[in-house]
Parts: C-alpha cells; sequence; structure tokens
C-alpha cells in the first residue's frame, strides 16, 4: 500500500474512531503526550494528555473518599449501575466492538465477543450482589454464634494489558463494585481510546441510576502512571494483568506495603493430543487457539504435544487449515487474522523463530510478513515450527502465532513436557480416553489454573474463575468465587448467653 493510501486510511479511521467516541458519549480527548495508534496502518488515531503524578493521586483520592459512602450502600442497591453497564454496553455493542478493533487489532466477531463478556459478566455480578455469603460454624462455646462476614475492600487498582482492552476491566469493575469498592483503572497505554469510552459509560450508568459516578475513576498513561497505583497505601487491592514482567515489578513494591496483588500475567500454553484424539475436531480447536486474535491472548496455544503414532495427519490437518486462514485487516469480512498490535511484537516473533530453528525446529508453514500493507503495520502469517525439543525459546511466551509442535512416546513424558515451563495458566488434552482425560485433570495432571478436555486453551466462559499458577500469578478473577479477593472477610463471635465461657476450656482466674 502507498503511503498516500495508507495515511488516507489512517485518517479515514482516526475520523470514524472519533465518530464511535461520540456515539459512545465521549468527547474525542484534547491533543497530549499519549498516542492511541491503530494497528490496522500503525498511524495514529488521536493523542491526549497522559495523567500527571498529581492527578493520579486526586483520581485515588476521589475514589477513596466515594468508597467511604459506597460501602454502605446495600450490594443488591449497588447493582443497579452494573445493571445500567450492562444495558448501555448492550445499546453500543456493535460501537465499542468497533472501537476495540480500531484500536487492538481485533476481528470483528472476536471484539463483539469481547463486549458480550462484558455484559455476561455484568450479569453475574448483578446475581451475585445478593450472594456475597458468609458462613455460620458452630461454636464450641454454649449461647455462642460463630459467623463470618464480608465487607468492601476499599479502593481496587486496575491495570489492564492492551490485548483485552475492555474485557478485563469489566471482569474486575463489575465484581468489585457490587462487592463496594471504587475503582481506579490504569489501562493500556497502547488502548487509551476504549478505556474512555467505557469510563464514560460507566459513569454515565452511575449517573442514571443515581449513584455517585466518583465509584470510578480512569487514569491514563504508561507504566509511570500505573506505578503510584502500586504504591499508593489507599489502593487497598491491585488487581494487575500483563507480562510476567511487569508482575515481577509490581507484586513485591505491593507486598512491602502488605496491599493485596491479584496477578494475572503471561502464559505459555499447550495442549497434549493422544492416539484416541479426534483429530478432525482437535485440528479445529487447535487453529482458533493457536491462530485466533493473531496469537495475541494470553491462553493462546503456543505448545502443542502429541503422540508421535498420530503428528502427521494432525499436522497435515492444521497446517492446511493454517494455509487457508485470511490475514488481513480486521475489518474487512472474512479475515480471521488482524495484525500485531506493534513493531515490537513483529520484532520478537521474528526473533523467536530464529532461535527455535538454531536449535534444530523445522518451519512447517507461516511466520512471513503479508504484504500488501502499510509499511507500519504488522501483519503476518501465523507459523508452526516442529521442534526436537522444548529448549529455552519453547518455554519462553512470545507473545504472537507460533505454535510449537513437540511429540512424544509415553503419556507420563506428554504430562512432564506440558509442565516443565514456568508458566501455569491454560491447558488443554485431546483424547477420546477417559483414564488419559481424568489423569490430566487430576492433581498430577495439568500444572495449570485451567485444564480442558476435548477443546482448546483459550475462549473460558465467564463462570469459572480464571486465572493461573507459578509466573502466571497465581490470581483468579471472573465467575465462581473470584469476588472474595474483592472483599475482606471478618470473622464474628456473638456471646448471647450471661456466661463467660473462654475456648478451648481456658479458666482464668
Ligand atoms: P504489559 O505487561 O506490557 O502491560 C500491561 C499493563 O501493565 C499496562 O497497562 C502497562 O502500562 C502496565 N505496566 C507495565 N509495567 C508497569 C509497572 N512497572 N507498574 C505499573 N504498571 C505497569 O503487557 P501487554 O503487552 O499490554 O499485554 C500482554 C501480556 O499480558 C502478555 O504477557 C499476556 O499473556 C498478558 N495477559 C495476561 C492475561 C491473564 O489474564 N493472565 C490477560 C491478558 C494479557
Amino acid at each position: 500500500m502507498t503511503n498516500t493510501l495508507t495515511d488516507q486510511l489512517t485518517r479515514d479511521l482516526a475520523d470514524r474512531a472519533a465518530t464511535l467516541l461520540r456515539g459512545l458519549g465521549a468527547e474525542p480527548p484534547e491533543d497530549g503526550e499519549l498516542t492511541a495508534r491503530t494497528p490496522i496502518t500503525g498511524g495514529v488515531l488521536a493523542t491526549l494528555p497522559a495523567d500527571s503524578p498529581e492527578s493520579v493521586d486526586a483520581a485515588i483520592g476521589r475514589a477513596a473518599a466515594a468508597f467511604g459512602a459506597w460501602r454502605t450502600v446495600p450490594a443488591p442497591v449497588r447493582a443497579a449501575v452494573v445493571r445500567r453497564l450492562a444495558e448501555l454496553l448492550t445499546a453500543h455493542k456493535t460501537e465499542l466492538a468497533q472501537l476495540v478493533t480500531l484500536e487492538a487489532g481485533k476481528i470483528g466477531p472476536e471484539a463483539v465477543g469481547e463486549v458480550q463478556e462484558m455484559i455476561d459478566i455484568c450479569e453475574f455480578a448483578i446475581g451475585l450482589s445478593r450472594q456475597l455469603y458468609g458462613r455460620t460454624m458452630p461454636s464450641e462455646r454454649p449461647g455462642h454464634r460463630l459467623m463470618e462476614t464480608w465487607h468492601p475492600l476499599g479502593v481496587v487498582g486496575v491495570v489492564s494489558a492492551f490485548n483485552f482492552p475492555v474485557a478485563v476491566w469489566a471482569w474486575n469493575t463489575a465484581i468489585a463494585l457490587v462487592c463496594g469498592d471504587t475503582v481506579v483503572w490504569k489501562p493500556s497505554e497502547t488502548t487509551p481510546l476504549t478505556a474512555l469510552a467505557c469510563h464514560t459509560l460507566l459513569r454515565r450508568a452511575a449517573a442514571d441510576v443515581g449513584a455517585d459516578p466518583e465509584v470510578h475513576q480512569l487514569i491514563q498513561g504508561g507504566s509511570a502512571v500505573g506505578a503510584r497505583l502500586v504504591d499508593d497505601e489507599r489502593v487497598a487491592l491491585l488487581s494487575a494483568t500483563g507480562s510476567v514482567r511487569m508482575g515481577r515489578i509490581v507484586a513485591p513494591r505491593v507486598a512491602a506495603r502488605f496491599g493485596r496483588c491479584l496477578l494475572e500475567l503471561g502464559g505459555n500454553n499447550g495442549a497434549v493430543v493422544t492416539p484416541s484424539a479426534d483429530l478432525e475436531l482437535a485440528a479445529r480447536a487447535i487453529v482458533f487457539a493457536a491462530a485466533g486474535t493473531a496469537g495475541q491472548r494470553c491462553t493462546t496455544l503456543r505448545r502443542l504435544i502429541v503422540h508421535a503414532d498420530v503428528v502427521g495427519p494432525l499436522l497435515d490437518r492444521v497446517a492446511k487449515a493454517y494455509q487457508q486462514l485470511r490475514v488481513g485487516n480486521p475489518l474487512d469480512a472474512g479475515v480471521l487474522v488482524g495484525p500485531l498490535i506493534n513493531e515490537s511484537a513483529h520484532t520478537s516473533m521474528r526473533a523467536a523463530i530464529e532461535r527455535a530453528l538454531a536449535d534444530g525446529g523445522e518451519l512447517i508453514c507461516g511466520g512471513e510478513p503479508v504484504p500488501g500493507f502499510s509499511e507500519h503495520a504488522h501483519y503476518v502469517r501465523p507459523a508452526i515450527v516442529r521442534m526436537p525439543a522444548q529448549t529455552a525459546v519453547v518455554r519462553e511466551e512470545t507473545f504472537a502465532p507460533i505454535l510449537y509442535v513437540l511429540t512424544y512416546h509415553d503419556f507420563d513424558h506428554a504430562v512432564a513436557l506440558h509442565n516443565a515451563v514456568p508458566q501455569g495458566l491454560s491447558s488443554a488434552i485431546f483424547t477420546g480416553d477417559q483414564r488419559e482425560a481424568e489423569r490430566f485433570l487430576a492433581a498430577d495432571g495439568s500444572d495449570c489454573g485451567i485444564a480442558n478436555v476435548n477443546i482448546g486453551t483459550s475462549g473460558a466462559e465467564i463462570g469459572g474463575a480464571f486465572g493461573g499458577e507459578k509466573h502466571t500469578g497465581g490470581g483468579r478473577e471472573s465467575g465462581s468465587d473470584s469476588w472474595k479477593a474483592y472483599m475482606r472477610r471478618a470473622t464474628n463471635t456473638v456471646n448471647y448467653s450471661t456466661e463467660l465461657p473462654l475456648a478451648q476450656g481456658i479458666q482464668f482466674g
């Protein structure tokens, strides 16, 4: 594409972003030092002001002040804000999804799916608002009641990554708000416009139901802006989604001030394919999990561990499907793989493939840039590399569509290979053998936070707890009882007798 055509397309996309923002109720931002780009052309959509240390402190202060009253609003009443947010998201689904496509490069169906995930978590949170259950335990003392109560925690700092620019915010915010917390959100500096849209919708939802809009604050900028949330004593919980590198910096700092951390970090997700697997189904699942979202999901399938007897037929199917994947502008119908987010992602992908080949890997397909796009955009064909061993590069997360293929003969070896990486987010087994399936899910099977049978590693539903072990950080968010991370637990003993028996039968005096 010529520079003139690229510039024209970028201008069109910038106009479209401004129109979408207005449709979502947000004024297009004023000029500033933060740049919103579109990976579709690599060009600039808008610039906007970044927050200063002072404005971040003020935002945390407003959230802390709002918490004082918000925590006493009954949880089912707090849910009204989330219910209204769900209505607004439903009404503006297409516009918000298009903004996600413009800013993060996701294809239409995946961007719409991400907004649907926001609506789903809102619905979950609304129901949850009547189910923030504590327990009552039998007391060992007569005339006593022993119970626990869950209370709002405080200000929740949410730091999010570029690749799920809206859903991860909604996972945290919908749950935090019904739990009685207030939120300060630091989105990825790569996706500030979608953040502005979400913030506007939430503030509107609060205003529409007569709640205090200050329960939500947005701060924009890079890691220095996020770092102020990390270090601020007023932030009771820091929920941080991003790379292991970020988590390594953030976790000890929050721990040093005895704050709470919920970490959702990188994955290096594997799938085991056994001889009894339905290869047709496995191939379809593998292609979506490995090449979908251009390999830029934390749950993207990066390692395939296949029994030697079926590796040939499976790879034939997967490689054939890879050849047919349409890579291109995510706004075009029929495109299944959009661009990488930026040049650095492309450089990492190239470097990883070179290292894999130097380790004796064989490039089965992909890895090459797709011609016909702006020189500042990064469209690549998803790659498959067959590896002789799980070398260092395979054990790292490269945030791009590279699928490494390893073979095994013995099931125990497959499980050992699967677990022999530092990350522990998502995993899958494809098998028709119930023993193998159960073994993979058992205590000595997959060591990941997510372990699936006969579906891929990506595309989790919101009903379950989401997160992973080891370098993935151990956090759980979204469904199940993840809400407990957003509340504090008090144990209460009530004496309704006229005696004062001490626990453990202690006699005092
Ligand atoms: P990133 O780590 O570069 O940035 C994530 C966020 O952290 C951004 O908002 C960034 O500004 C902020 N940040 C970075 N350093 C910081 C610091 N020192 N203090 C405070 N904030 C800081 O990640 P990315 O490139 O945006 O996203 C890709 C990564 O995120 C991948 O590793 C992917 O696996 C991971 N991810 C994990 C999950 C999950 O749920 N486990 C979900 C999405 C993405």
